[in-house]
This record gives structure tokens, C-alpha cells and sequence, in this order.
């Protein structure tokens, strides 16, 4: 599930390759993919286009092109973005990804740029300018920002009675978190996943602020989680799966106190893994 640290893996790899190629034609086998327009008007409006830049935001991967108008990448549960050498016509992809591509841009240069997703969930939206500014406007700030203090998450925690979890995951009040990192930041932050959002004290609305902040950076440095399906823009998987704490270790000792670790679905939903001797 490519939360902000995988995001963020694929839109670095891909703005170190794609700023300067040049859009020949657009090939989509599941146009059910497509967001926002239909395959035709994709095809029209990408045709020529330079790519100048790839970015992040959210959980989102956004490419800018020189007309102004922006591709809009959402991967969700099994999406990736896979760029492969000349003649990019999918011979360069390993066999068990082939199947699963659901739209490749072809670029002048011989290269494609495939996205593919196994369960076809995910999307690819095409948005102007004015249209992409109200769609992330709509979003939550960016926990990696300087101004994402403690003081203000405290803040936004404060206004809601629901799971401190669910809160974190709510991409309207914090951008980019999903099950992997709420687990563990609140792991690290030692806050009960269940405790009421408004209950955190002004030093523990602080310390997940910090928890979040340092496990979103260190999987960044370790590109990512690859717990099932994830992959970077060549394929690899990251590496911060060896250095989760809670998230897949139910039952397994905590790394702090030695007891089990606990596991329930009442939280939100998902799988919640969490200590309840050291998280309160
Ligand atoms: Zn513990």
C-alpha cells in the first residue's frame, strides 16, 4: 500500500529520469482506470507534451507537463509507476508485472512510462490547472512541512473524539499516513491507537508528531515498505519492511518490553498492531 514514504520513492526516481521526454501516444487497456477524462481525451491532450517535472503530494504522484497540465497518480492499494528503457514495449518489465499494466505513456525517446496495478484500484486522473488546485486544496497538510509542529497537530487532534489512529489516517486534516505508519508512529510515539484524538496532551500530540515525522523520513531514506506489492519506478522493493515495529508482527514481542503484541480490527477497520503494556 504506497503510502507518502513509497510515493515519494516513485515521484524522486521518476523526476530524475522524465523532465526533458516528450509524450509520443498514450495505450490504455483498462480505461477504468482513468479519472476526470476518457481515454481519447487523455490520448489528445498528452500527445506532444514535454514532461517537466514529477512530484509528490499527498499520496499522490503528479506530473507536471509544459502545457499546464497536470497527470495525477494514485496509486492506492497495488499501483506502481514502471518506466522502462527503449523500445518500451514491455519486453523490458519482469513477466509477473505484464499483465497488470493498465495504461502506458509512450515517450519520444523510445522509453514508457507504464502504469500498472494488480488489482486496478488505483487511478490516473488528466487535470488542468485550476481544477488540480481545488482538488489538493482539499487535502490536509503534508506532515514532512516545517510547519506541521506538535502545537499543531495538537490542534487538529483536538477537535475530534474519534481514534487517535483514524484521525492520523484522515488525509483531510494529515496527508500521506496510512495503516503501516499510524501503527508505527504511535508505536514509537507509546499512544494507545484507540485513545479519543481531543485526549492527547499538548507533549504527546508532540512526540507522534516527532514519530510520525522520523519513521516517514527513515523509510524514505530505505525507499519505502514493500510489504506485498509495492515496487519502486524500476521495480525494486524498499527496505524499511525489516525495520517495522508493529505492523505485520501480531503476537510477535514488542521490541521494547518483550510482550506480545496485540492486534484488533475495532480501531478503524484495518489491522491495528500495537504494545498495550508500553502504548497508552
Ligand atoms: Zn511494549
Amino acid at each position: 500500500v504506497p503510502e507518502l514514504p513509497e510515493t515519494e520513492t516513485i515521484a524522486r526516481d521518476l523526476d530524475a529520469a522524465l523532465p526533458g521526454a516528450t509524450i509520443d501516444r498514450v495505450a490504455v487497456p483498462r480505461p477504468s482506470i482513468l479519472r476526470e477524462v476518457d481515454a481519447g481525451a487523455l490520448a489528445a491532450r498528452v500527445r506532444g507534451a514535454r514532461i517537466a517535472r514529477v512530484w509528490r503530494r499527498a499520496k499522490l504522484v503528479v506530473v507536471d507537463l509544459d502545457r499546464g497540465d497536470r497527470l495525477v497518480v494514485q496509486p492506492r492499494f497495488t499501483g506502481a509507476l514502471l518506466l522502462e528503457d527503449a523500445p518500451g514495449d514491455g519486453s523490458g518489465l519482469p513477466e509477473r508485472e505484464r499483465g497488470f499494466v493498465r495504461a502506458t505513456f509512450h515517450l519520444a525517446d523510445g522509453r514508457a512510462l507504464h502504469y500498472r496495478d494488480i488489482r486496478a484500484l488505483g487511478t490516473v486522473a488528466l487535470m488542468d490547472p485550476a481544477r488540480f488546485e481545488a482538488y489538493v486544496g482539499a487535502l490536509g497538510p503534508e506532515p514532512l512541512d516545517p510547519g506541521f509542529t506538535g502545537a499543531a497537530l495538537h490542534a487538529a487532534l483536538r477537535g475530534s473524539r474519534q481514534p487517535v489512529k483514524k484521525v492520523l489516517m484522515d488525509q483531510k486534516r494529515l496527508v500521506g499516513v496510512g495503516n503501516i505508519y499510524a501503527n508505527e508512529a504511535l508505536f514509537r510515539a507509546r499512544v494507545a491507537p484507540a485513545r479519543p484524538a481531543a485526549s492527547l496532551s499538548a507533549d504527546e500530540s508532540a512526540r507522534v508528531r516527532d514519530a510520525l515525522v522520523d519513521v516517514l523520513s527513515e523509510s524514505i531514506a530505505r525507499r519505502g515498505t514493500s510489504f506485498r506489492d509495492y515496487v519502486d519506478a524500476r521495480g525494486a522493493r524498499g527496505t524499511f519492511v525489516e525495520r517495522l515495529a508493529v505492523y505485520g508482527r501480531a503476537g510477535a514481542p514488542c521490541t521494547r518490553c518483550d510482550a506480545p503484541l496485540a492486534t484488533t480490527h475495532e480501531v478503524d477497520g484495518r489491522q491495528t498492531v500495537f504494545c498495550a503494556e508500553c502504548q497508552r
